[in-house]
């Protein structure tokens, strides 16, 4: 109750739900600052992950009390659990302000890396067969500031190096927000990560890489293929009925003339589905003349699904047929998977929300 009444009172005075995604402008604006500058000590003190008023020790006191009365929560979500698998991939369940919950997912590996896994709706409406996300439907987008509490969140449990629109929705779907988020993320005076440590992935949403193209935002590029013929991916991803592969590959060519960036198609292994002879040779047909890595995803269990994990031969002679077809290819190993945090296991109940 205390949560919906706090929403509320924001929304009576016009306040937003969240300070984050605002510049130091309009965090001065919005607060009624006094003085121009306090905009950005306040933006500075986000960066650095404060949760409250009090923490920002160069305010005075007395506007310290102020604002805190004026706007006691300026985080519109907060961590609901939390669980951490044996590669140490933490997965949260975050509360948004309306009840519902998206997941994130923090991944290390051993090069020191840190990756946040980020969710750019609530649910998905694509319906991808082998995703989990896919089984909600869509519930709604997240807004930018919800995309960049994620992070602050998962930033808790340590620095974070890379990030990856991987998680729950189709980033495309919700391109202005997820843009908006990456420009937050990249600003050189805040948390400056490198655009091409930020990836954005989709199920292959032609209009969404033309505007990438367009943008040359400077982020990198993957598109989940899962198969190179027609009939197979209109199966298993019907955004493959609005966009088949030759509109995907004409799309493609254009963002890499536009970009010059080497992109990657996410390939998730299912075992007796796209993992024989055919598949690779169509796959191999597929690539030629694109700039591509092939990252090799084993399918990730999923409980109400009715696909299998390949078996690690099933993978091995997969992957000499890539290698006879000079497929380029990495091999990726699941972190997350126990957790139901690796690829397409992300999914909540969408009755939590109101
Ligand atoms: Fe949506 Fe991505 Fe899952 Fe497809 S794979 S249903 S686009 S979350």
């Amino acid at each position: 109750m205390d949560e919906e009444k706090t929403v509320d009172e924001k929304q009576a005075k016009r306040l937003p739900l969240s300070l984050y995604g605002l510049s130091p402008q309009d965090i001065s604006t919005v607060l009624e600052l006094q003085k121009p500058y306090q905009g950005r000590q306040i933006w500075d003190w986000l960066v650095k992950g404060a949760t409250s008023f009090e923490q920002m020790t160069n305010l005075s006191l007395a506007e310290r009390h102020r604002l805190q009365e004026s706007m006691p929560a300026f985080v519109s979500s907060s961590i609901q659990s939390s669980q951490i698998d044996e590669t140490g991939a933490t997965k949260l369940a975050i509360r948004l302000h309306d009840g519902k919950i998206v997941e994130c997912v923090m991944l290390s590996d051993k090069e020191g890396r840190k990756t946040a896994c980020l969710s750019s709706q609530v649910g998905c409406a694509m319906g991808c067969a082998f995703c989990r996300t896919g089984t909600m439907g869509l519930s709604r987008n997240l807004a930018a500031e919800e995309i960049i509490e994620q992070f602050m969140h998962l930033k808790t449990l340590g620095e974070i190096t890379h990030i990856v629109f991987m998680g729950m929705g189709e980033p495309m779907a919700n391109f202005g927000a997820v843009t908006r988020a990456i420009r937050y993320f990249h600003e050189p005076a805040g948390l400056d990560i490198s655009l091409r440590r930020i990836t954005i992935s989709t199920c292959g949403v032609v209009p969404g890489i033309f505007k990438l193209a367009e943008q040359k935002l400077g982020v990198r590029l993957a598109v989940s293929l899962v198969t190179a013929d027609n009939m197979q991916r209109d199966r298993l991803m019907p955004v493959n009925k609005a966009w088949p592969l030759e509109e995907l590959r004409k799309a493609l060519i254009r963002y890499q003339h536009a970009v010059g960036k080497r992109f990657t198609f996410e390939y998730c292994m299912i075992h007796a589905v796209n993992t024989d002879e055919k598949s690779a040779r169509k796959l191999a047909q597929y690539i030629r003349d694109l700039d591509v890595m092939i990252n090799l995803i084993p399918w990730n269990p999923a409980a109400e699904l009715p696909w299998e994990t390949p078996t690690t031969q099933e993978i091995d002679e997969f992957t000499n047929m890539l290698d006879r077809l000079r497929v380029p290819y990495t091999r990726r190993f699941s972190r997350g998977r126990d957790i139901n945090g690796a690829c397409g296991q992300l999914a909540v109940p969408l009755n939590t929300g109101k």
